[in-house]
């Protein structure tokens, strides 16, 4: 089976603590492996994981403030290091093409990677990859920034026991699947009689924002939501006044949203007990909810169950 999981690096927002790095997440899904929002540290947080460098498919920014970015320099020269010899790709918010010039030449290298280059452009942008569709959307941040979400087509899984019920072998399964129908002998079998439909998957991924629109619609129906929670309810006039969210509106998010599973990370350091970002988020989202740490690994839930009818 492919695999389907995010890996956490860091989880502090602005400034590092003991115990928590700057940002910094890889989403492995299928034969994508994407790095979102490095912060510093981030190559060093790679060593304590099972992901390498060289495993990396793709590099999204989310904006250029420093807790999201400044793992840049380390990991793209990593890449010319470690001989990476397909092309990288890399996505973020256009406007920062200045900071993405400086971070990615921040000092001098043996450049041998290749990046590809996509900035994106507007909201709504979508990047057609092999697994599914990775679509960005505008948030509400004091500068330019965009969070992503990566969308699997529905699709259906063929049953064994019809097809072979119907003869249907090798090519003809293919050939069924692609185009809908199958006629043999006269008779006209349909790709709905030989198998149930398998919901596609959804991953999302919500930094630095105030509540918005393109919140809303990155986390809708999200088997995984990453979001920013910031802060705690006792902030949130700040929240709002700095373009952050709260644990509590975070929360609301993922359950207005029908988010599956909820990781709640970026956590403001002024906060020593994490456990208090799972008490406010509980008061409003039942699904199931993780707290993230540096360094450990959230899976995709198993596929949903496609309703009856
Ligand atoms: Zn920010």
């Amino acid at each position: 089976m492919s695999m389907r999981e995010l890996v956490v690096l860091g989880t502090a927002s602005q400034a590092p603590t003991r115990a928590r790095n700057h940002n910094g997440y890889v989403l492995r899904w299928d034969d994508e492996v994407i790095l979102f929002d490095p912060g510093e540290g981030s190559q060093r947080q790679l060593l304590h994981t099972t992901v390498t460098a060289t495993d990396l498919t793709r590099i999204c920014i989310t904006h250029f403030h420093g807790d999201h970015c400044l793992g840049l320099p380390g990991t793209i020269q990593r890449l010319s290091l470690d001989r990476v010899s397909r092309p990288v790709a890399v996505h973020f918010p256009a406007e920062g093409a200045e900071y993405f010039a400086r971070l990615r030449h921040a000092s001098s290298f043996y450049e041998t990677a290749e990046l590809a280059v996509t900035p994106i452009e507007a909201d709504g942008q979508r990047i057609a990859l092999r697994c599914g569709t990775l679509e960005a959307r505008r948030l509400r941040h004091p500068i330019d920034t965009y969070g992503y979400r990566l969308v699997e087509p529905d699709g259906c899984r063929m049953l064994p026991e019809r097809l072979a019920a119907y003869g249907i072998e090798g090519p003809a399964v293919g050939e069924l699947q692609r185009v809908g129908h199958l006629d043999l002998d006269g008779h006209r079998v349909t790709r709905d009689e030989v198998s149930v439909p398998r919901p596609g998957q959804r991953f999302a991924f919500v930094m630095d924002t105030g509540l918005c629109d393109g919140v809303y619609a990155l986390a809708e129906q999200a088997d995984l939501l990453v979001i920013e929670s910031t802060f705690l309810e006792s902030e949130a006039a700040l929240a709002a006044e700095v373009g952050h969210l709260t644990a509590g509106q975070a929360a609301r998010v993922a359950a207005e949203s029908g988010v599956r599973r909820l990781v709640l990370t970026h956590f403001s350091q002024r906060y020593a007990d994490p456990r208090r970002f799972a008490d406010e988020a509980r008061a409003h989202f039942d699904g199931d909810l993780v707290i993230a740490e540096d360094l450990t690994t959230v899976q995709v839930p198993p596929r949903r169950v496609p309703s009856a009818g």
